[in-house]
């Protein structure tokens, strides 16, 4: 295994800048999530590490060695993709050999490799079928064995799990951390999903745009986003816009006052998190924040609902409130308080700027 970098690496096409300049440092055995919105650059970034797209800027370095411009057999890469991309004529076992056929290995070792290959994916008993005759978990833990099978200096996973159903889905991305943490692997994934993201990751990368937003851990992307895309791509954000008048005082274009963390002066966003939200039906004391107002709709989710409350003619907030059984359960057009401390909001410039923690 081995420390993976990048140093400003970046694509262009034309005028049209896929990648700007990436600069993430992957450390031994780490799992790293490429997350983002579709054409943010994340496939783009995952090929230019694997040496199926040259950057037009930058550099990657796997281990000790500068790669960037070596093609992909020459990076010892192993690569799972979507599409399992199993040769339909060859058995399990000969998919599972044939990166080690390209590396010209000795007969005995290579299948000494698929043996121990099929074993850790748990599929020793199917060395001889063929990929059609396996379901979609299984043709992409065939997919997998081949990739391990070369012991490669990094693991890199193109959206691996988007083919199966969601509960089979869930069964792999456990399995795949599993084996990635035994085999102590160097792993990039690149996911939009952003659950699957969040469980499979030790670190997680947003980018957009071509460009990283924010690189942390789960904690860090929710409690401190970098920015207002990070807030509403990681988790559930509210944004109230208006403007910072004085430090620590907020008010929203809808005309409402309100107490928040020290942010940028003039015209930004407030962010709030459902989960953070208050609501009573008498004003909430010991809170920097109760704002009376109406709710508009509620939709029960099971262990908790969403209760949607008009603040002011232009600020609507969603409250979320546990379904204990006891509490306070709000109805359509009930009058309410919701409230929230000021350092569970954040202020935002209205086009947040980028950093990296
Ligand atoms: P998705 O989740 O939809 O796969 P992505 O984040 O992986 O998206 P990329 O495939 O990396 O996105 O593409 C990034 C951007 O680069 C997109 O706008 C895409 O249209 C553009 N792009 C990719 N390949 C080329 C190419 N060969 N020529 C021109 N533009 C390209």
């Amino acid at each position: 295994m081995a420390r993976l970098q990048l140093d400003s690496v970046s694509k262009r096409y034309g005028d049209f800048h896929a990648v700007r300049e990436v600069t993430l440092d992957v450390a031994d055995g780490e799992f790293v999530v490429l997350l983002g919105p579709s054409g943010c650059g994340k496939t783009t970034t995952l090929r230019m590490i694997a040496g199926f797209i040259t950057p037009t800027g930058g550099s990657v370095r796997l281990g000790d060695r500068d790669v960037t411009t070596l093609p992909p057999w020459r990076r010892n890469a192993g690569l799972v993709f979507q599409s399992y991309a199993l040769f339909p004529h060859l058995t399990v076992g000969q998919n599972v050999a044939f990166g080690l056929e390209m590396r010209k290995l000795a007969r005995a070792d290579i299948a000494a490799r698929v043996t121990e290959a099929l074993r850790l994916v748990r599929l020793e008993h199917l060395g001889e079928r063929l990929p059609r005759q396996l379901s979609g978990g299984q043709q992409q833990r065939v997919a997998l064995a081949r990739a391990l099978a070369i012991r490669p200096d990094v693991l890199l996973l193109d959206e691996p799990l988007s083919n199966l159903d969601a509960k089979l889905r869930q069964e792999v991305r456990v399995e795949i951390r599993e084996l990635q943490r035994q085999l102590g692997l160097t792993t990039v994934m690149v996911t939009h999903d952003q659950e699957e993201a969040l469980t499979m990751a030790d670190r997680l990368v947003v980018m957009n745009e071509g460009a990283v937003r924010q690189i942390g851990s789960q904690r860090d992307l929710y409690e401190r986003p970098a920015d207002r895309f990070v807030a509403g791509f990681v988790g559930r954000g509210m944004f109230l816009s208006g403007e910072v008048e004085a430090p620590g005082s907020f008010r929203t274009d809808g005309g409402l006052r309100l107490r928040c963390a020290d942010g940028p002066r003039g015209k930004a966003v407030l962010a709030l998190r459902p989960e953070r939200l208050e609501i009573g039906a008498a004003p909430l004391s010991g809170l920097d924040n109760s704002l009376p107002g109406k709710v508009e709709f509620v939709s029960y989710l099971g262990a908790a609902s969403d209760v949607h409350v008009r603040l002011s003619s232009s600020d609507r907030v969603i409250v979320q409130v546990a379904n204990r059984g006891e509490g306070f359960a709000p109805d359509v057009g009930a009058d309410v308080h919701v409230g929230w401390p000021a350092d569970a909001a954040k202020v935002f410039a209205a086009d947040g700027p980028r950093r990296e923690t």
